[in-house]
This record gives C-alpha cells, sequence and structure tokens, in this order.
C-alpha cells in the first residue's frame, strides 16, 4: 500500500472539482467587527469587512459578555478540570442550563460542547434508548444530526426537503406499535428557508412520533426572547427536543439541547459524547450566560439584523444579481459553479477587502454553489452599498450579469 499516494489523490480530487478548502487567517476587531485584521499577504495585516460570520449579533464582542467572561477567569481561572460527573459541574454551568430551558419553556437542558455534539450525542442516544426506532430525517439536515442518526443504528427514512405530504407517505406506511422520531432544522442555513413546525408537530400528533428540532440558526435571533422560530411561533411546547448553539448569535461556544426532565436525565445518563469529555470551561460558559440573558430581554440586536437584511437583499436584486429567495438573516447569492465561486470569494477579498467564503459542495448540492452572506446589526448602509457596487463589478468582468 502507497499510503502517500492515496492521500495526495484525495487532495488532487478537491483541486480538480475547485473545491479545495483555504482557511482565511484573520483577527477580529472587537469593537469594530465586521472590521477585521487578514493576514494573507506579506506586508503585514490588511483590513477587511467579514460578511459571512455566524456571529450573527455580534455578541461576541459585546460588553456585557466580554466583561462577563473577564470577571469569570479572574474568579475561577480559565479550565473547568474536569467531565461533568468528575469535577467539572460549576455553578455557571448550573445557571446556563436553567437559562436554557427557561428560554424554551422547557423541564431541563443540557449542555454540549458544540451544536455538532449536541446533535450526535442525543440523536444516537435516543434512538438506541427506543427500540426499533425509525428516524425521519429532512433530505437538508446538517451533517451532526446525520453523524447521530448513523451511529444510532437505527433505520432512516429522509423525507423532501420541508415537504410535509412526503412526510406524512412515509410515516403512514410504517407500524403504528414502532417508536418514531422526526429530525428537522427550523431555519435551513444555506437557504435560509422555514420548516413548517406546527403541520410537522401534527403529523407527529397523528403518527405517535416525537419530534428533534435544531433551531441553530434560529436561537438569539427569532422570537421575542430569542428562543428561535418555534419561539415566534409560539409552539416551543409541541416539541419534544429543541437544539441550539452558543456559538452563533449567542457569540461564544458550545451547544445544548432543552426537553422535559426526563430526556435530559436519559441523554445525560447515557450519551458518550456528553458523559467522556471535559466540560465547557467556566469563561466560556459565564459569557453565553450574559448573551443569553440579554437577547433574552433585548430585541435591538435582532430588529438590527432583519433590517441589514432586508436592505441587503434589496441592492441585491435592484442590482440585477442572482440573490436566491430567502425569508430570513440569511443572504444567498447563487454561483452554480464551484470554480467561480472561488474565483469571485477571491476577488473580492485582493481587490476589494471584502470576505465571503464560497460555499462548495458537500455543505450544498453540486450546481448550487453559492456566495452566503450574513448581514448584522453592525453592517452598516455604506458596507451594503459598497459590497453591491464590488460585486456588480465581478459580475460584469466574469459576464455573468443578468440584465436588472
Ligand atoms: C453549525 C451547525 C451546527 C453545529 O453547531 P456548532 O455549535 O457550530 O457545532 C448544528 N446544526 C446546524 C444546522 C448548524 O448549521
Amino acid at each position: 500500500m502507497d499510503y502517500q499516494r492515496v492521500f495526495a489523490q484525495a487532495i488532487d480530487r478537491l483541486h480538480e472539482e475547485g473545491r479545495y478548502r483555504v482557511f482565511i487567517d484573520i483577527l477580529r476587531n472587537k469593537g469594530t467587527f465586521p472590521n477585521a485584521r487578514c493576514f494573507a499577504g506579506h506586508n503585514g495585516p490588511k483590513p477587511i469587512t467579514v460578511w459571512c460570520s455566524n456571529d450573527y449579533l455580534a455578541m461576541g464582542q459585546h460588553p456585557k459578555v466580554i466583561a462577563a467572561m473577564e470577571e469569570a477567569l479572574h474568579d475561577v481561572g480559565a479550565g473547568s478540570g474536569g467531565t461533568r460527573n468528575i469535577g467539572g459541574n460549576t455553578h455557571y454551568h448550573v445557571d446556563l442550563e436553567a437559562e436554557l430551558a427557561d428560554l424554551h419553556g422547557k423541564e431541563g437542558a443540557l449542555l454540549f460542547t458544540s451544536g455538532y455534539v449536541s446533535n450526535e450525542a442525543t440523536l444516537s442516544t435516543l434512538a438506541r434508548i427506543l427500540p426499533g426506532c425509525i428516524i425521519f430525517s429532512d433530505a437538508l439536515n446538517h451533517a451532526s444530526m446525520i453523524a447521530g442518526i448513523r451511529s444510532s443504528g437505527a433505520e432512516k427514512r429522509v423525507f423532501r426537503h420541508n415537504d410535509v405530504a412526503h412526510l406524512e407517505e412515509l410515516l403512514a406506511a410504517e407500524d403504528p406499535e414502532l417508536p418514531k422520531l422526526i429530525a428537522f432544522e427550523s431555519v435551513y442555513s444555506m437557504d435560509g428557508d422555514v420548516a413548517p413546525i406546527a403541520e410537522i408537530c401534527d403529523l407527529a400528533d397523528k403518527y405517535n412520533a416525537i419530534t428533534y428540532l435544531d433551531e441553530v440558526h434560529a436561537v438569539g435571533m427569532y422570537g421575542p426572547r430569542g428562543g428561535g422560530i418555534s419561539d415566534r411561533e409560539q409552539v416551543a411546547d409541541r416539541l419534544t427536543i429543541i437544539e441550539g448553539t452558543l456559538g452563533k448569535a449567542f457569540g461564544v461556544m458550545g451547544g445544548y439541547i432543552a426537553a422535559d426532565r426526563n430526556i435530559i436525565d436519559v441523554i445525560r445518563s447515557y450519551a458518550p459524547g456528553f458523559i467522556f469529555t471535559t466540560s465547557l470551561s467556566p469563561v466560556l460558559v459565564a459569557g453565553v450566560l450574559a448573551s443569553v440573558r440579554h437577547l433574552k430581554a433585548s430585541c435591538v440586536e435582532r430588529d438590527g439584523q432583519q433590517a441589514a437584511a432586508a436592505l441587503l437583499k434589496q441592492l441585491f436584486a435592484d442590482a440585477g444579481l442572482p440573490v436566491m429567495q430567502s425569508t430570513t438573516h440569511i443572504v444567498p447569492l447563487m454561483v452554480g459553479d464551484p470554480a467561480k465561486a472561488k474565483k469571485i470569494s477571491d476577488i473580492l477579498l485582493a481587490e476589494y477587502g471584502v470576505y465571503v467564503q464560497p460555499i462548495n459542495y458537500p455543505t450544498v448540492p453540486r450546481g448550487t454553489e453559492r456566495l452566503r452572506f450574513t448581514p448584522g446589526p453592525s453592517h452598516t448602509a455604506e458596507m451594503m452599498r459598497d459590497l453591491t457596487q464590488a460585486l456588480v463589478e465581478i459580475w460584469d468582468r466574469l459576464e455573468m450579469r443578468k440584465a436588472a
């Protein structure tokens, strides 16, 4: 076996398809985000504007979050020192779980080291606990849910994206006695569309299924207290489990689920991905606590984000740029070719100081490669006009623009 040759070929395939991933080397400027510094060239860091951050509400630089983290650091030190079971169950963790349970109107919540881990650990454990469980999974579910479903070993049925009729067809085809779990997202992060949550809950009632909703791209941003789309649509009580991240709109790091006491106890007691890992640093948890509490009470960030997204969509559409239909804060611009998406992104960074990462397969299906913009409350109208102008120039240069 020529190991080196196999590895080199695997990388070559990515280059040939134009989807070899290059990570940008940046530092965000606290206090003036979305401004950042990029370390690409040899002449020292270059100023750029970040357009693809999932720190959607700029909470990662919020003074309350920073102050809470500083205070925790100086009070209790850097790390937690253990798993939740052995020394690492700090008072910050206990407080945050209570805060998150309250956010979703559930009896309990459970923290994980990331949203990915929360999906993987919870789904794989749930389906193993329920004998004969069949999982019904939306076709566009995130890789972390797919990983959890796969490692559970449960039977899986994939329903067409947001297609309630197809979901019902699949549910009706199974033995009514078998346990069933419907796994889906509220806001789909690449197209920016929203699931018909209430209709899916109706089907869950009808076919005696439990539901698992990933609200990663909605928590902090939707609902009067930032509890997500299920908060906005007042259906949180109909969902069995709500999952979220602490690394996107909440601006720090970590993941969680919220559910009734028994389910939380089962996952806490059986999920290896929860049990056998050092708990989140109390410094991070303190920052999240400040962020969640702030966004429960303040709508300024949410309103600012929605206004920014609406304006950017309008500017793109007016300029004849192929902005995708999105009913949320996510603004995708369709390119449809991996090499072109990369090229546009490279030109934007090199010539305009604009950073937006090209989104390629397997994050999105082949042929739907795109640029995904996430304007937030600190992106100004002037930044958006400059961005639109830059895109129009590039689209013209590459002869991609259709008449407006
Ligand atoms: C980012 C993401 C996750 C993972 O969350 P992390 O906290 O980043 O690990 C889970 N689900 C969806 C839909 C995501 O986009």
